[in-house]
């Protein structure tokens, strides 16, 4: 074997299938029973739910070259036709026209316009001049300085609060102006790359596609790695069940808030330590909320004061609905647990007054041990201070993954992004030690 490949979600597939088709002999262990990570395509109710990453988008390179490369359907979601768009501002239910939302996008393109000089070229790994220190502000920090009518306010920071998907205090505010960056520094463009566009039978259609072309690889499923060692030799990474496996080189791609709960000998660097240990601001609740009636097709935003800051119809009929709402602070939701109806309805009247709660099916990414978090949204001062690091190779141990990607961080795309930088990077670190390509 040429490579122990840590962790199977879309980063350590990626690299399995360029490393394959670098003739790179891969074993890939992980610790769930299944590919994805935190994308999870969950058949419920007749419906292909995602439980984490949904939302794909032909900004996001990467991500797209696959959607091509194996011929995947993409569908526009939510529906546009018949579409309701509103805010809860101040307590009510305010609808959006179409004008105000026109004005509402221009709102946020407002919001984004310091951000602008940070990111001039968002695809490259510098940064711009930063005299201002909006690296180290916080998104809470930020809106609290922005003045615009109260609704049209309420709607940036419920988009806010729905990017972050954690406390906007903890969330860094040039998260959200990296978005928009990269997706033209314009706000329309920025709405469609977050959630225009899903794929038809669910992630699990791609990571499986891209996991088939991995040929050279032998990837095994339920094998929760314990301890990772490094010695002249290689590496050797040992598995909970007391196996072990070994390899010249490793690919660690951990999502950041787990790297400490696997033991690293000898120790990551200070910088990755500190990062597991302090973690990403993600720490949302994304669930399936299964209603009474038809409740038509919404898009309903809200601030930070609501306990709820997005909620869109996934699906509708006389029978029933199914919503998705996402919640960017579950302290908040008056819950007593994840499906705790009577707690979502509560918070859902304001939102559709006098909605009634029937069930509720997601997942609860933070308390999952494999997660500790949702999607990466780092910490005021996190991507200066520990973005480079995460990404540095200690000796044999190379690093991948969504949350270190330096473009399309916290999404698919980076992981996808990461997977193919680690392979070729991992190729040539073999080959300039004389380990030629044997497959
Ligand atoms: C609720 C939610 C909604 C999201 N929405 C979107 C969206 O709409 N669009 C979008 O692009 N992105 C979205 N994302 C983000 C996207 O899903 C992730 O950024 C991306 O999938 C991360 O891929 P990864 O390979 O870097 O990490 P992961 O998918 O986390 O993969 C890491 C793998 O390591 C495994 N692992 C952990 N510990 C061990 C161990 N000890 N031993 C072995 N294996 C281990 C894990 O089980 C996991 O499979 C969302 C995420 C969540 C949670």
């Amino acid at each position: 074997m040429d490579v122990v490949i840590v962790g199977g979600g879309f980063a350590g597939v990626t690299a399995a299938r360029e490393l394959s088709a670098r003739g790179r002999r891969a074993v890939l262990v992980e610790a769930r029973d299944r590919l994805g990570g935190r994308t999870w395509t969950k058949d419920h109710d007749g419906h292909p739910m995602e439980f984490g990453g949904t939302w794909v988008h032909p900004l996001q390179p990467h991500v797209w070259s696959e959607i091509h490369r194996y011929d995947v359907e993409t569908e526009t979601f939510p529906v546009l036709e018949g579409l309701r768009q509103a805010v809860v501002s101040d307590g009510r239910l305010v609808d959006l026209s179409d004008e105000d939302a026109v004005r509402a996008l221009a709102a946020l393109d407002e919001f984004c316009a310091p951000g602008v000089s940070l990111f001039p070229e968002p695809f490259a790994e510098t940064l711009g001049p930063d005299p201002e220190g909006l690296t180290d502000r916080s998104l809470r920090e930020q809106l609290d300085a922005f003045k615009a009518e109260p609704a049209l306010r309420d709607w940036v920071e419920g988009m806010c609060c729905t990017i972050a998907f954690g406390p906007l205090e903890q969330s860094g505010a040039s998260e959200v102006f990296r978005i928009y960056a990269l997706s033209g520094h314009n706000a329309e463009q920025t709405m469609a790359s977050l959630s225009a566009t899903k794929l038809v039978k669910g992630t699990r259609e791609l990571v499986n596609s891209i996991a088939e072309q991995a040929t050279l690889a032998d990837i095994r499923l339920n094998s929760p790695v314990r301890r990772v060692v490094q010695s002249d030799g290689g590496v050797r990474v040992e598995l909970e069940s007391g196996e072990s496996v070994s390899a010249p080189t490793a690919l660690i791609t951990l999502p950041m808030n787990v790297l400490n709960s696997v033991e690293f000998e000898p120790a990551l660097s200070e910088i990755k330590r500190t990062a597991s240990a302090d973690r990403h601001a993600g720490i949302g609740m994304k669930c399936f909320v299964r209603v009474k009636g038809d409740v038509g097709n919404v898009s309903i935003v809200g601030p930070e004061a609501q306990p709820i800051n997005w909620l869109v119809t996934y699906a509708h009929g006389p029978e029933g609905s199914w919503l998705i709402a996402f919640a960017s602070n579950p302290k908040k939701l008056e819950m007593t647990a994840f499906d705790d109806v009577q707690g979502m309805q509560s918070a859902l009247q304001p939102f559709l007054p006098g909605v009634e709660v029937e069930s509720i099916v997601g997942w609860d990414w933070t308390n999952d041990p494999h997660a500790l978090g949702t999607w990466c949204i780092y910490r005021p001062g996190q991507l200066t201070q520990v973005l480079p690091d995460l990404r540095t190779t200690e000796g044999r141990l190379f690093f991948a993954g969504s949350d270190s990607s330096n473009t399309w961080r916290g999404f698919i795309d980076g992981a996808i992004e990461s997977g193919y930088r680690s392979a070729r990077d991992i190729d040539h670190h073999l080959a300039a030690g004389g380990i030629a390509a044997r497959g």
